[in-house]
């Protein structure tokens, strides 16, 4: 086997190798796991939550078909944040950066 040391550049919110500084500096400024970005993913309001799903297709047993799913929800600005899967239609609704009411996760 044939393999070559090379150095590469490490972003600090992730696990991923990067050629050049200048890519992993960029990855840093849009990352969602970078806390420095105030998004979703970091925010002390962001809930994870279940709702149950009622399907009005259940062919004439009702409740057969219900499901529960988890999603993120904000507290702030009371809007879904992430569903998990989008299976039931519920896409990604609030995946916000630099908002004005992020909070640290680890304040407490
Ligand atoms: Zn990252």
């Amino acid at each position: 086997m044939m393999a070559e040391l090379i150095k590469a550049y490490k972003p600090i919110c992730c696990n991923k190798a990067y050629m050049t500084k200048a890519s992993a500096l960029r990855h840093e400024k849009k990352c969602p796991k970078n806390p420095e970005n105030c998004a979703c993913k970091t925010c002390s309001h962001r809930i994870e939550t279940t709702e149950t799903y009622y399907n009005p297709y259940h062919n004439g047993d009702c409740g057969s078909t219900d499901y529960d799913y988890k999603y993120w929800w904000c507290e702030i600005h009371e809007k879904k944040i992430d569903v998990y899967s989008n299976s039931n239609g519920g896409a990604t609704i609030l995946p916000k950066m630099n908002c004005e009411h992020w909070e640290s996760e680890d304040t407490e």
